[in-house]
């Protein structure tokens, strides 16, 4: 089969197109063909070598993946040969076949495409994590989704429109800006804006945004703490590096930051996380948007895609 291989770590230029044999499944594994499989920043964390993460060279690439079940490892008995599922553990999903825990795996309901299914995994579990896990965001509060118009962004978004909070969602281009509103969110704003703050507060008002999913903490968290709302949450999802804070402006607020690592959920919270998509994915309020496709062989220009700015949804490639 074919397959994305690194062999060394370092740039985009490492992600080689190889010629490997198929995988077998092991006990408890599921062998899945993958008809897309979705590109994340943290995959090219792990491609620079410098990434909590460090797979034994040479490795295949890729977390999420969605496809079909093409065979069954020895005592596997809750899936069958031919189910539509979607994972965001993928032993290498940028490839023609995939190993994965069987446990690892869910149901991709009818009416959501393979794309589709590979934009689910990590942004949708992060999403639901962030919002509802690690902030305790209630129906009524205002949630600002800093960094809207990426994978985690989108899903943030519709997760809290459908759960009743009033959204405002930030991104960095026209296009994303206008996604970002297609979503659900109520309001969308620039986050490159330089009165960003002024903006902020004509539409949140004076108390501020109880809940503040961050995508971009190094450049934004000082900023934040001073737009939350007594008793406001941020939950740093994404950050590039050190930042400072006034410790002052969660004091003055009875406010809290929480971190969060999805690899580090425990398995009864994933079992609720998984339910929740289930359910969403099912009736269409989880909608999963695909911005671009590239087919296999152009995995080193999609991940250079993901890492540069205009987010506008997933990136996924295409075997
Ligand atoms: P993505 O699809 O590449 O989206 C990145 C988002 O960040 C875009 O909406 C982008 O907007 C936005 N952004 C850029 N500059 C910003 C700024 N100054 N302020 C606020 N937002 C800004 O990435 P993703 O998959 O959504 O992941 C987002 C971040 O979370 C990444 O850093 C990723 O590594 C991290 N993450 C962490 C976990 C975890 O377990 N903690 C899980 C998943 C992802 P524009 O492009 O429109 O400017």
């Amino acid at each position: 089969m074919r397959a994305i291989r690194v062999h060394q770590f370092g740039g985009p230029e490492v992600l080689k197109l190889e010629s490997v044999p198929e995988p077998k499944p092991g006990p408890g594994e599921v062998l899945l063909r993958v008809h897309a499989a979705g590109l994340n920043p943290v995959d090219t964390y792990i491609r620079g070598g410098g990434y909590a993460i460090k797979p034994a060279l040479p490795y295949t690439p890729g977390l999420d993946a969605a496809g079909v079940i093409e065979a069954l490892g020895a005592g596997v008995s809750n899936w069958r040969v031919g189910d539509r599922v979607y994972t965001a553990a993928a032993a290498g999903s940028y490839a023609e076949l995939a190993l994965c825990k069987a446990s690892d795996v869910y149901r991709l309901p009818e009416r959501v495409s393979y794309e589709q299914g590979a934009a689910v995994g990590i942004a949708y579990m992060t999403a639901y994590r962030a919002l509802f896990q690690r902030a305790a965001a209630q129906p009524s509060e205002i949630v600002l989704v800093h960094g809207a118009s990426g994978g985690v962004g989108i899903a943030t978004v519709q997760l809290a429109r459908a759960a009743g909070l009033t959204v405002i969602g930030t991104a960095g281009s026209a296009e994303g800006l206008a996604l970002v509103k297609a979503e659900g969110a109520h309001h969308a704003l620039d986050h490159r804006a330089a009165n960003f703050g002024d903006q902020l507060a004509a539409v949140a008002g004076n108390r501020g945004v109880d809940v503040i999913v961050e995508m971009l903490a190094n450049v934004n968290l000082g900023k934040d703490l001073a737009w939350l709302a007594p008793r406001g949450r941020v939950v740093v999802v994404g950050s590039r590096g050190p930042v400072e804070i006034n410790p002052r402006d969660l004091m003055s607020r009875d406010a809290s930051i929480a971190g969060m690592i999805l690899f580090g959920t425990p398995p009864a919270d994933m079992a609720k996380i998984a339910a929740a998509l289930d359910a969403g994915l099912e009736n269409g309020t989880l909608r999963p948007v695909v911005g671009e496709r590239f087919p296999l062989p152009e995995a080193a220009k999609a991940q250079e895609r993901v890492m540069a700015p205009g987010a506008h949804g997933k990136i996924v490639l295409v075997p």
